[in-house]
Formats: structure tokens, sequence, C-alpha cells
């Protein structure tokens, strides 16, 4: 503190104690709750403001938080460059919205995320914005959709909630053909499980909510891809005000330090599970990359280094067997979630496609008595013993 007399206590309260550097290099990223950065010499304020020197000015912008989380997402991709949202959905509408137009035309895929298909079929329409949903795993069909021309091809795989899986890289060839971005939602199979970019798809995106920071504790959003296409979308962003919390980012930060760590485990688990359930009488389907079963087991077997940890089964007795089976868990959440610790069970009418009515979800066809089971890092024995004494009682109950 300086100048000629000592300050009262209201001013104390608000100067004291602030002088020095605050950030002596900690061991942990730390959480920069603050919204401004100071600068003394405002020619340096003026460099940072004209981005012609690294630095922070406003947290809607960027934040020293955000900025390591952001950086270790770009790494885990291998990617030129990353921008973070406050949501996954933040990066999937404020991505779109950056790069279409009215006129333009996106071609996706009937299986995308409940709130993605929601944009595509609710919100770009408003804006003259043409959207064609392909059969999901009908290769051919979103070819000759790509080929009519578009500025966005958006895929996911596995996509959710029945892991259908599609070939990335013949399609990110389609779409270079016409000129267009090729965009993936790369949540279900993380980047230690998949690498989009390495299979020449242009733009990647998370929710990072779920298996990034892997403990349902924080939402958040993020884009990788090349510098020139993501500055757009950060500019997007930083003006329409999607912003990751500081405190978010510290959360999924640490929350990726485990990341390989519990892919390993979820990994070998959901296929060891897939493999019980298949076998089980009371089940009529199980959905799940990692299983010979699996339609598109040699796409999955090609593009990806593990399964992931989200499966899904039809039980036998409809809906009724769900509400009677689910409760019957012990080791599972029932909630709209996945990718945590914690494993999570609940069907698509309160999870993945709660958006969607029942007409819908039939459309697209999402059968009403689908589990959506998302392994957590227990053992798998016990899972495995929780399913079965789960699976018994509900047969007993229903007969
Ligand atoms: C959850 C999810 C999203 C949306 O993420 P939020 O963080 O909930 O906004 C998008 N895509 C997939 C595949 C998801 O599972």
């Amino acid at each position: 503190m300086s100048g000629n007399h000592d300050p009262h206590l209201g001013t104390t309260s608000v100067w004291a104690g602030e002088d020095e550097d605050l950030l002596h290099k900690p061991s942990a990223v730390p959480t920069v709750h603050s919204v401004s950065f100071d600068y003394r010499d405002v020619d340096q304020w003026l460099e940072v403001a004209l981005a012609q020197k690294r630095g922070y000015i406003y947290s809607r912008n960027t934040n020293p938080t955000v900025h390591a989380f952001e950086e270790k997402v770009r790494h885990l991709e291998r990617a030129e460059a990353a921008t973070s949202f406050s949501t996954g959905m933040a990066a999937i509408s404020n991505t779109l919205f950056t790069l279409l137009s009215p006129g333009d035309r996106v071609v996706s895929l009937k299986d995308t995320y409940g709130g993605t298909s929601k944009i595509f079929l609710e919100f770009l329409p408003r804006f003259q914005i043409d959207v064609v949903l392909c059969e999901t795993t009908d290769h051919r069909a979103i070819e000759s959709a790509v080929a009519e021309g578009c500025q966005v091809l958006y895929l996911e795989s596995p996509t959710n909630p029945t892991l259908k899986v599609i070939d990335l890289s013949r399609l990110a060839t389609a779409g270079h053909e016409v000129g267009a971005t090729v965009i993936v939602d790369n949540t279900f199979a993380t980047p230690i499980n998949q690498s989009p970019l390495g299979l020449g798809v242009d733009l990647v995106i998370h929710s990072a909510t779920k298996f990034l920071g892997g403990h349902a504790d924080a939402l958040g959003g993020v884009v990788c891809g090349p510098t020139q296409l993501v500055e757009r979308i950060f500019h997007f962003r930083e003006i329409n005000g999607a912003s990751l919390h500081p405190m978010a980012a510290y959360l999924l930060l640490r929350g990726i330090k485990t990341l390989h760590l519990r892919i390993r485990q979820q990994n070998e688990s959901a296929l060891e599970i897939a493999q019980y359930l298949e076998a089980h009488r009371s089940i009529e389907r199980v959905f799940y990359p990692g299983l010979e079963s699996h339609e598109h087991h040699d796409i999955a077997k090609r593009q990806m280094r593990g399964y992931g940890g989200v499966l899904s089964f039809v039980l036998d007795g409809g809906f009724d067997a769900v509400r009677t089976f689910l409760p019957r868990l012990r080791y599972a959440h029932l909630a709209a979630n996945l990718g945590a610790v914690d494993t999570i069970a609940g069907p698509p009418a309160t999870t993945s496609h709660v958006e969607c009515t029942a007409e819908e979800r039939k459309a697209l066809g999402i059968p009403e008595s689908l589990v959506r089971y998302s392994v957590g890092i227990e053992d798998t024995e016990d899972l495995i013993a929780d399913l079965e004494q789960a699976l018994t009682s509900t047969a007993e109950a229903m007969t």
C-alpha cells in the first residue's frame, strides 16, 4: 500500500494485502475466479487487448484456469487449437451457429445426441438452414446426401444410446469432396479411445461434463481443431457469452488427470458386462461396439483403441420390466448422466432422449424397454453380481 496517509478501514478491506504477484507457480492449477486482469502499463494492456501479445483481459474471453483446461484437451486430441464452453450443448450450438448462414445445408445423422437433434430440427430451420438427417449407419445414404452439397457434415460415433458406429475417415473424405467442414462429437469415445482428427475430421467436440470431467460435478464443453476454424468459434463464443466457469474448469482439469486410468477400467468392465448380458436369458439384445455381434464391430475395431464405458440393452417385458428393474440396482445412480466414476443407468425417455416425445423416439428406432448403462470404476464382479440380482428379482416380480 502506498500513499502519504494510512487508508481507512473501508479502503483497507478493498486493497490491503494484494500487492504481490499472487501466482507463485503453484504445483496444482489454481482456480482464478477473477473476472478481469490488471495492467499498470497501458501500452501493454493495449497489446493484449489487440491480441498482439498473449494475456488475459476479461474472463468471458479467456481466463488462466479455463486456458489450462483448453490446453490439456488440445494436447489429448493432438489439435492445433481448442476453445471451451459452459456446456457441451454450448460447444455444439456455438460451433454450428459460427459456421452456418441462411441458405446453407447441414448433413447429419438421425442418432445424434437429443439436444443436438433439437438444434437441427427446431432451431436451424428458423434461420433458413436446411438440415438433412440420414439413417445413422447407412454410409451410402450419407455420402449421397453430402454429394448434393453441404457446408457442414456433423457426425457422432459411438452414438447415444444404441452405440452405433460409423466410419469417420470414409465420411470425412466424402465431406471434403464438397468442401464441407466435418465435425465429430467424440464424447462417448473420449480422446483415449478415438482420435477423430487423426482420421481426417476437421473439428472434435466434447461434452466435458461426461468422461473428461468424470465425476458428475461440473458442466463444460470444448471444441478442438485447426487454429483458423477454432478462432472463429472462439470469437462467436466470447461475444455470445457461453463461457466456461473457472471453478468448472478447475474440476474438469482435476478429473482429466485420471482420464486414462478411468477409461482403461471402464473399457474392460463394459466389455465384460456386455458379454455377460448378451448371454443372459432376460435380455433381448445388447448394444456395445466391443461385441463381435455388433453390426459395425469391424469399423469400431479399426478406428477405436477401446470401446468405451457405455452400453445399452433391451429387457424382456417392455417398459414395465424397466420400471421394475432399475430401482433394484444397488450400484447405479438412476440419473440423466453418463461417463462418471459411479455407474449410472436410465431409460432413454428420461436420459438421452428426454427432449423427444414417445413418437419421436419410436421414429428414431429407440426401444422403450432400453436401458442405458454407463459403467463406473467399481469392481467389475460387483457390478455383474448387482445386475444378476436385479435381473433375477425382476423376472420373479414380473411373473
Ligand atoms: C451430454 C452430451 C452432450 C451435451 O453436453 P452437456 O454438457 O450436457 O451440454 C452432447 N453430446 C453427447 C454425446 C452427450 O452425451
